[in-house]
């Protein structure tokens, strides 16, 4: 039996609706808010790796993602003319059975995890946040946007990387932080040479290309950017495009499709970890709203799902509240920690070599590859 009866999610993100259903599998009572009201999701894509898929699937979500995705196995590596400079095979040793890597359109993932959460019977409320919490020891009473009051024995803040809920707990602790890049994504019609994810660097940027369906795929770039301003109006295909120059062969042809400003999606990149315990008392935070990192490793929602899964679990199976959140935490920080760490060091030393300095230590390819294969480890 359960170690709660009523928990109340903060936040329909991937990991909150993730949750949702973990813990409800587990016969537990679930509450699900969303500060918009509807679901509004951006159109790019996300990379599931292979440890992702294998939390998705513990919760019956995996195969789903696949059918909706296009799945791949290793990065081909290129240079920014376009010549294979690496072929390596992907990594599935997490889950073998499953592929090393799904991509996915981000509106198709939300609408598989909505039915996931709703289709075991979580109560779903959009355009609500909570106000105020009230935790006594035994429970925690939370005031609605809507008036409304309830009682919750654990409350879990899953509301992203500017987490109201964090505030809330922490005050202004823990602020992410700008860390002097950003990522621009667009999507295309994919083309037949794209069998695999594709990485191209170039001498002050990188570029990616990702499957995301049989007949889709989208192109990232990452780019030392000045500060954290975001690029969203009428100029963003040109800004994007502008990023593009100092490559060759298929990055460039494809530079010229990108025309339409509102398929433009521009994120600076913020990172921050909340110090262990990610709880007080009966509120949880997790996901992005205790950690978020760079998309270096892929990992970002793979995190955010790893939490949702094993909590479910923990909750499922433990002998106490508190034992189940101590666990979660011995568990799931040190992991955290790793990948926020891996892509600060990825970031800092590509920033170095764009800016030309040399550094002997540095060793991208040989840490990416070792952090992919260390978090093919169980969670
Ligand atoms: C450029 C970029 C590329 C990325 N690529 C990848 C990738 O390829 N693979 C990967 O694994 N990860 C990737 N990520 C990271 C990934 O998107 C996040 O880690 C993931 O979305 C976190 O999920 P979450 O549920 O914690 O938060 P979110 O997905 O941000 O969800 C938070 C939800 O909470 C809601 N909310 C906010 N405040 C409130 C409130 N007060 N009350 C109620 N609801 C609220 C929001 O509306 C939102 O729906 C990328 C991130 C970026 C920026």
């Amino acid at each position: 039996m359960a170690v709660i009866e009523k928990a109340l999610l903060i936040g329909g993100g991937i990991g909150g609706l993730v949750a949702a259903r973990a813990l409800r599998q587990r016969g537990i009572a679930v509450d699900l808010i969303e500060r918009e009201p509807r679901w509004t999701v951006y159109g790019v894509g996300i990379i599931q790796p292979n440890n992702a898929l294998r939390a998705l699937d513990r919760v019956g979500l995996a195969q789903r993602c696949l059918e909706q995705g296009g799945a791949f196995g290793g990065w081909r590596i290129h240079d920014a003319n376009g010549n294979v400079l690496l072929d390596p095979p992907g990594d599935n040793s997490a889950a073998p059975h499953l592929p090393s890597n799904n991509g996915i359109t981000r509106p198709r993932l939300h609408d598989i995890l909505i039915r996931g959460a709703e289709e075991v019977g979580t109560d779903i409320r959009l355009g609500t946040t909570a106000i105020s919490f009230r935790d006594d020891g035994s429970g925690v009473d939370v005031t609605f946007s809507d008036g409304s009051v309830r009682r919750y024995d654990l409350v879990v803040g899953y509301d992203g990387v500017f987490s109201e809920t964090r505030r809330m707990l922490f005050g202004d602790t823990y602020k992410p932080r700008f860390n002097g890049q950003g990522v621009w994504r667009y999507n295309f019609e994919r083309t037949e040479d794209v069998d695999t994810g594709q990485v191209y660097f170039g001498p002050e940027t990188k570029v990616g290309l990702v499957p995301m369906s049989p007949t889709l795929m989208y192109m990232f770039i990452v780019t030392a950017e000045a500060d954290s301003r975001w690029y969203d109006g009428p100029t963003a295909a040109e800004e994007m495009r502008s990023r593009l120059n100092g490559y060759a062969g298929p990055i460039a042809r494809l530079s010229q499709l990108i025309t339409d400003p509102a398929g433009v999606v521009y994120r600076p990149m913020m990172n921050h970890l909340v110090d262990d315990p990610w709880y007080r008392g009966r509120i949880l935070l997790a996901g992005d709203a205790a950690h978020s990192t760079t998309p270096h490793l892929a990992q970002g929602a793979a995190m955010a799902i790893e939490d949702a899964v094993l909590l479910g679990e923990l909750l499922g199976g433990a002998e106490s509240l508190d034992a189940a959140l101590a666990e979660f935490m011995r568990r799931r920080f040190s992991r955290v920690k790793y990948v926020v760490d891996t892509c600060d060091q990825l970031v800092e030393w590509e920033l170095e070599e764009w800016r030309g300095v040399h550094n002997p230590d540095a060793d991208q390819g040989g840490l990416l590859h070792r952090a992919t294969h260390a978090l093919m480890a169980e969670y």
